[in-house]
């Protein structure tokens, strides 16, 4: 009821602020009531919230982009997009008067927020930072352990304690009236019956030896009904612990935990929030300037893992399915995105109501899944 009124109140705020005149942003360029404004954009980030074009004359895309033209257009505003090098820079750009607004995957943080000429719009995308690692082969040691694992071992065991107490009593029941086929003496005989219930047990039936006493047949008839029980159920138990421990030895990165980033080379992108997380894990940090010489310094083996912005990492991986790259489960510090205004910008508020708008709309997840797709879920969303 409560998210119901609240929604009902964005929703109104957005439709009351949408029925004014655009306000101007600077007197030159717009005017209340007349030409649409044409803002200069500028664009930073990474895929897939910033997706150049090939060629020039492609048009920018990617989540941001879709989140910022659904505004422009409820707006009627126009965009001139101004591609940037870098966040920083990008942001240097907005304080000093040169870009009206900056759209991207730029997180919010406190130094960011502390700047005085610079305004962060309310948080669109909830990310965070993320540690992909090359994907490793298991070892020929990895692979085979499973068959001496406790489950493996614990089950021959079982097994020919049963083909010892089987093997014994059918050579009791025997030994007298079948002495061919079942040796008197222990040690021989043993071995006849254990055989008898190995070849019974598999189903081979050679045949070679079998019970002629009335109490031989019966504990041959209680031994196959029992194998045939007990054998089907071992192999199926067997199987499904060696694939779990299969999977598991093969699914284990370097790095797991952001504890495991003590002391390991890490390549992370200069000015991004990913290199104060690395400090503060105690990673020895390979400065890159870009996302793509940081994994490049992957893909050589230079480095352990690389830290960026974590959907970033997912999509690159999802883009690369024949590079054997792996995000790992990390997901360090809750790092909202939001975009970027000069301080006191009168287009702030209506953009902020626009963009909870969408937020709290279903446009906001289509967004994303279009370009992350549906395996992007909400458990996996940061
Ligand atoms: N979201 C990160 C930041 O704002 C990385 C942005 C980027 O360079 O793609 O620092």
């Amino acid at each position: 009821m409560f998210r119901y009124l609240l929604f009902t109140a964005v929703i109104g705020l957005g439709c009351g602020l949408g029925g004014f005149s655009p306000t101007p942003v600077s007197a030159q360029r717009t005017s209340a009531s007349g030409p649409p404004v044409r803002l200069r954009v500028g664009v930073a980030g990474a895929p897939p919230f910033v997706i150049y074009g090939d060629q020039d004359a492609d048009p920018i895309n990617g989540i941001s982009l879709d989140v910022w033209r659904d505004i422009a257009i409820s707006q009627g505003w126009e965009s001139q997009y101004i591609p940037q090098k870098s966040v920083s820079e990008a942001l240097k750009a907005v304080a000093d008067g040169e870009l009206d607004m900056l759209v991207g995957s730029i997180s919010i943080t406190p130094e960011r927020v502390k700047l005085p000429d610079i305004s962060f719009t309310q948080p669109y995308f909830g990310s965070s930072v993320g540690v992909m690692v090359l994907e490793e082969d298991s070892t020929l040691w990895q692979r085979v352990a499973p068959f001496f694992g406790i489950t493996a071992l614990s089950s021959a065991g079982v097994l020919t304690l049963l083909l010892f107490i089987v093997g014994n009593l059918v050579w009791l029941a025997e030994r007298r009236q079948n002495p061919e086929q079942f040796d008197p003496s222990y040690s021989e005989g043993l071995q006849n019956g254990m055989w008898f219930a190995l070849v019974t047990l598999t189903t081979v039936g050679y045949g070679d030896r079998s019970p002629k006493t009335k109490m031989g047949q019966l504990i041959a008839s209680i031994w196959m009904i029992v194998a045939l029980l007990s054998f089907s159920s071992i192999t199926a138990g067997l199987a499904s612990a060696f694939t779990a421990a299969i999977s598991e030895s093969a699914a284990q990165p370097t790095v797991q935990t952001p504890r495991d980033l003590k002391g390991k080379s890490v390549a992370v992108v200069t000015d991004t929030t990913a290199v104060s997380w690395a400090d503060f894990y105690q990673a020895d940090i390979r400065l890159a300037s870009t996302l793509s010489a940081a994994m490049a310094l992957l893909k050589q083996q230079q480095v352990d893992a690389v830290m960026f912005d974590r959907p970033v990492l997912v999509y690159y991986a999802n883009q690369h399915p024949d590079q054997k790259l792996k995000v790992t489960e990390i997901r360090i510090a809750l790092e909202p995105y939001g975009f970027v205004l000069p301080v006191d910008s009168p287009l702030e508020k209506r953009i902020n109501v626009q963009l909870l708008n969408l937020v709290y709309s279903k446009k906001m997840a289509l967004f994303i899944e279009r370009w992350l797709g549906n395996s992007f879920t909400q458990a996996n969303r940061r």
